[in-house]
C-alpha cells in the first residue's frame, strides 16, 4: 500500500487540468483491503482518470487499486474464461487479448482508463460495449465492508451505465472477468459505417479482429486527440435519449439529424448537436471544442476547472435552446467540497 500526500492530480487524469489531494491511497493487492476501514471513510474512487474533471482542490481521499494481470481460468474449444485484475490498463489488455487470439474486445481498442472503470461506465465504440464480453465483476462494498461477486446481470449494464455508476464510490472494483471467444467462433461487429467502409477499402476479411482492431485504431486517432497532446476525457457528453415524438418532430425541424433507434425512442448523436450550434474550435479560456470532433472538450495547456465548466455549460445552454434537448455530461465532475 502506498499513502501519498498532497497528491498534484494533473498527471492522475487524462484532461491534465491543474489540482491537488490532500491524500491517495493505492492499493497494491486485495490483501490491503483489510486495513482500509481503519484509513478512511468514503473516498473518491480512481481508476485511470480518463473520465474525471477535478476541481482545484479535492479534499476527500482518493482510492485506487493498482494490482495489474490477469490469468486464464479455463478454456473450451468455443470460448476462454479470464480473470484480470482492475488496474490493469485497459487498452493494454484489449490488444494482450487480441494477440492471444482471442476475439470480443476488438471494437474497444485504444479507450483509456483501466480494466476496473470499465464496467463503471459500460465502455461502448462502434457498435460493442464491455458488458457483452464480460461475465463477472469482484468487488468490495466500502459502504457494507464485504467482498462481492456480481454477476453482468447484478451488474445492471445499461447504455454508459451499471450498477456502480449509479453507486458511485461504493463498489471498489478489484477484477472483472471476460468470456471471449476463440478462432473460428468470431462474431465481430462491423456494422458502423467508418469501420464497414474502411474494411471495404483495404480489401479486409470482415471477421478478423486484429485487422478490426487496427481501423478503429486509426478511425479514433483521426478524429480524437491524445491526452499526451492535448488533454481531455473522450466523449465530454452522453448521446441525449429522446422519445419516438420528439425525435419526428426534430427529423420535421432539423432533416439533417443523426439519430438512430434506441430502446423505446432513439439516441441523438450529440457531437452533431453541439456542432449545429457551431461550437467546433470555441474557446473558453484555455478549454476548447476540439475541432474534428465537437462532442470532445479539450486542453489546450493551461485550462483551469473554471474554463471547463463554462464551456460545458455554454453548450448545455446552446444545445437546449436550438433543440430542446438536455444534455448531460459523461465525464464525472469532482467539485471541491
Ligand atoms: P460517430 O461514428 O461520428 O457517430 C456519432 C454517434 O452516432 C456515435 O456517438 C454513435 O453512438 C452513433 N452511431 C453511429 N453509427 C451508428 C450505428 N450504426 N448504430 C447506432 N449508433 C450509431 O462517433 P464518434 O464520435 O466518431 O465515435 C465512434 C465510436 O467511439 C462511438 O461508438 C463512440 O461512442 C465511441 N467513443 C466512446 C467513448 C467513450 O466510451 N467515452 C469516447 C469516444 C468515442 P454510440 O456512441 O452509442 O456508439
Amino acid at each position: 500500500m502506498n499513502i501519498l500526500n498532497a497528491v498534484d492530480l494533473s498527471t492522475k487524469h487524462t484532461f491534465g487540468l491543474a489540482s491537488q489531494a490532500r491524500r491517495l491511497i493505492q492499493l497494491d493487492s486485495v490483501d490491503d483491503i483489510a486495513q482500509l476501514a481503519a484509513l478512511t471513510t468514503a473516498p473518491i474512487i480512481l481508476g485511470g482518470g480518463s473520465n474525471m474533471l477535478f476541481a482545484p482542490h479535492i479534499q476527500q481521499d482518493l482510492l485506487q487499486f493498482c494490482a495489474t494481470g490477469y490469468q486464464v481460468l479455463s478454456q473450451t474449444p468455443q470460448y476462454c474464461d479470464i480473470q484480470v485484475m482492475a488496474g490493469t490498463e485497459w487498452n493494454q489488455w484489449v490488444w494482450q487479448s487480441l494477440e492471444n487470439g482471442w476475439q470480443g474486445l476488438e471494437n474497444l481498442v485504444e479507450i483509456p482508463g483501466t480494466v476496473g472503470a470499465a464496467p463503471v461506465q459500460n465502455i461502448g465504440a462502434f457498435g460493442v460495449e464491455a458488458c457483452q464480453y464480460l461475465t463477472k465483476v469482484q468487488a468490495y462494498d466500502l459502504q457494507q465492508q464485504q467482498w462481492l461477486t456480481l454477476s453482468a446481470e447484478q451488474c445492471q449494464f445499461g447504455y454508459r451505465d451499471s450498477l456502480f455508476k449509479r453507486h458511485p464510490d461504493r463498489f471498489l472494483i478489484t477484477a472483472v472477468y471476460f468470456r471471449l471467444n476463440q478462432p473460428d467462433h468470431y462474431q465481430c461487429e462491423t456494422r458502423y459505417a467508418d469501420v464497414s467502409t474502411r474494411l471495404q477499402q483495404q480489401g479486409l476479411t470482415q471477421n478478423n479482429p486484429l485487422h478490426i482492431a487496427q481501423i478503429i485504431k486509426e478511425i479514433r486517432w483521426a478524429k480524437l486527440p491524445r491526452p499526451e497532446q492535448y488533454g481531455n476525457a473522450g466523449s465530454f457528453f452522453k448521446n441525449p435519449k429522446v422519445s419516438a415524438a420528439q425525435q419526428s418532430q426534430l427529423l420535421t425541424d432539423f432533416p439533417q439529424l443523426v439519430s438512430f433507434p434506441f430502446e423505446d425512442g432513439y439516441k441523438l448523436a450529440a457531437g452533431w448537436l453541439i456542432d449545429q450550434c457551431g461550437f467546433k474550435g470555441t474557446q473558453c479560456g484555455q478549454a476548447r471544442v476540439y475541432p474534428k470532433q465537437a462532442l470532445v472538450l479539450c486542453n489546450q495547456g493551461q485550462a483551469t476547472f473554471d474554463d471547463v465548466m463554462l464551456l460545458r455549460q455554454k453548450i448545455m445552454d446552446a444545445v437546449w435552446q436550438r433543440f430542446a434537448v438536455s444534455l448531460e455530461p459523461e465525464v464525472r465532475i469532482i467539485e471541491s467540497i
